[in-house]
């Protein structure tokens, strides 16, 4: 994808990623399809939230030098 310009400032923005941080581990954070849904075990929430990952698209973010505005887009390509 091309490199998208702020919108308040006109600079290019720079590329970079959400870390998403659980448990110790670090992964890339991702766009879900749909309202977020209790993740339920025979019934019982466990707490977190169900995810289909069938449903969803990594995030990439893009960050003005200038202003710090960020923009987030999820794209399949991105992936
Ligand atoms: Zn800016």
């Amino acid at each position: 994808m091309k490199t998208p310009v702020c919108n308040l400032c006109g600079k290019a923005m720079e590329k970079g990623f959400i870390p998403d941080v659980a448990h110790g581990t670090v992964r890339r954070a991702v766009w879900h399809r749909g309202d977020p849904e209790p993740a339920l075990l025979f019934g019982m929430p466990l707490g977190g939230l169900s995810i289909d990952k069938l449903e969803t698209l990594p995030i990439t973010t893009f960050r003005c030098p200038e202003c710090g505005l960020l923009q987030f887009y999820a794209n399949a390509d991105e992936e």
